[in-house]
């Protein structure tokens, strides 16, 4: 589904990536983690298509093909989907019109009708059950005055709601409680299925004992150094990165 092919990354002449290679196929959950500042959230941003990175060198395909010179939405229409894509708060717009929109663009590009209201409704009212949420959230405007749990389930509800083919989710560092893990955890594995793929970062093997990815990389300083099973986030939480330098 997704193939990274030696890729390398710049900002402002700052060298961030420095040859990623990485190849998530179809139904497969992949782990990134890393320490601070290994260029994770940046390699986060490039697969969404944020203008400010520069790809200096390398390839990446999905559904084998270059979507290097797709804008962020072109990307979105194709199925790839960011959390924290839309962390601002945008008051007086629902997330339910909003949900409407980004649906319609999506189907828009892929010259289906728009989606009837009926339909949408009853959409939200399945994936809303199905993640055991409140029904008076929809009515609410985008991330404004939400807890971090409450945030962390709209995202998830739009991950739900737009079905992406390749879900990225780059964990901030601040703290995620207990209750956000649970809901980031049961959403993905609620949501994942053999024809949809997840790329999570994240530094929480809390995370991934719920999630259990399939295969776990460790970047450090713009490259993948590591890449094993879940048996390397155990490894991670015992022995840090330090390792790394040694090696
Ligand atoms: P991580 O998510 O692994 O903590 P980032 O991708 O956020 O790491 O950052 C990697 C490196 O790139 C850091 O040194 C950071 O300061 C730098 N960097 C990232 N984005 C920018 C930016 N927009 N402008 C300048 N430097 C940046
Ligand atoms: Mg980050």
């Amino acid at each position: 589904m997704l193939k990274i092919h030696n890729l390398h990354a710049e900002i402002n002449g700052l060298k961030i990536l420095k040859g990623i290679n990485l190849n998530i196929k179809k139904g497969e959950i992949h782990a990134i983690m890393g320490p601070n500042g290994s260029g994770k959230s940046t390699l986060a941003s490039i697969l969404a298509g944020k203008e400010e990175y520069e790809v200096s060198k390398g390839k990446i395909l999905f559904e084998n093909k270059n979507i290097l010179n797709l804008n962020p939405d072109e990307r979105a229409n194709k199925g790839i989907f960011l959390s924290f894509q839309y962390p601002v708060e945008i008051p007086g717009v629902s997330i339910a019109n909003f949900l409407k929109l980004a649906i319609n663009s999506k189907r828009k590009y892929n010259n289906l009708p728009e989606i009837k209201a009926s339909q949408l409704l009853k959409k939200m009212k399945e994936k809303m059950e199905m993640l055991k949420m409140s029904n008076d959230f929809i009515s609410r405007s985008i991330n404004d005055g939400f807890s971090g749990g409450e945030k962390k389930r709209n995202e998830i509800f739009q991950m739900a709601m737009l079905e992406p083919k390749l879900s990225i989710l780059d964990e901030t560092d601040s703290g995620l409680d207990i209750d956000a893990i649970k809901i980031v955890s049961n959403g993905v594995n609620k949501l994942h299925s053999d024809q949809k793929s997840v790329l999570m970062i994240t530094h929480y093997k809390r995370l991934l004992e719920h999630v259990r990815p399939d295969h776990i990389h460790v970047l450090y300083d713009g490259k993948i150094v590591k890449s094993g099973n879940y048996d390397l986030a155990n490894f991670l939480e015992k022995e840090g990165y330090d390792w790394i330098k040694k090696t």
